[in-house]
């Protein structure tokens, strides 16, 4: 899988490479807690600053598979625009399959203002609801090692 990576596009993006795992954080509302953001890769064309994350995956990705999963980053997009409201965004999925011979995919993820404002919308009574005590933590080996709340979060055993 890494040398399939290294011999792919997503290990040599065009244009400038300005940052790997680079974290931000802000607000996306002002009754929301403050999001961190891990953004895999970073870079920049004339046109645009690209974002970029990393997945492995059992089989290619459609274009059903990125619609699906595009939440995460149109929240990203929203947080990284707020800090730099003057950029052009694009976003994108790099995906490389768990196999023999791995598949590797660059994906462009669609914009959509509105998909982002709803998934803002979502989170407010989620977050609500844990103020008043209710837990919606979902610990697991993947997540919770590189957590940032570990130290506060009451569901993580080490
Ligand atoms: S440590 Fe807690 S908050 Fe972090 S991923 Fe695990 S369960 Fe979720």
């Amino acid at each position: 899988m890494i040398e399939a990576f290294l011999a792919s596009d997503l290990a040599k993006p065009e244009g400038a490479l300005i940052a790997i795992e680079e974290t931000l954080t802000g607000q996306l509302h002002e009754d929301l807690p403050d999001l961190v953001a891990r953004i895999d890769v970073i870079w920049q064309t004339d046109e645009s600053t690209h974002l970029m994350d990393l997945k492995t995956s059992r089989s290619r990705w459609s274009e059903a598979k990125v619609r699906e999963s595009a939440d995460q980053l149109l929240l990203y997009q929203l947080l990284a625009s707020r800090m730099a409201p003057d950029q052009e965004l694009q976003l994108h999925f790099g995906v490389i399959t768990k196999a023999k011979s791995p598949a590797v995919q660059l994906l462009d993820v669609p914009q959509d203002e509105n998909r982002t404002s709803k998934v803002v919308d979502l989170m407010l009574p989620v977050w609500n609801a844990m103020k008043t005590g209710v837990d919606f933590a979902s610990p697991s080996p993947m997540s919770c090692s590189t957590c940032p709340f570990q130290s506060r979060c009451p569901a993580y055993h080490g």
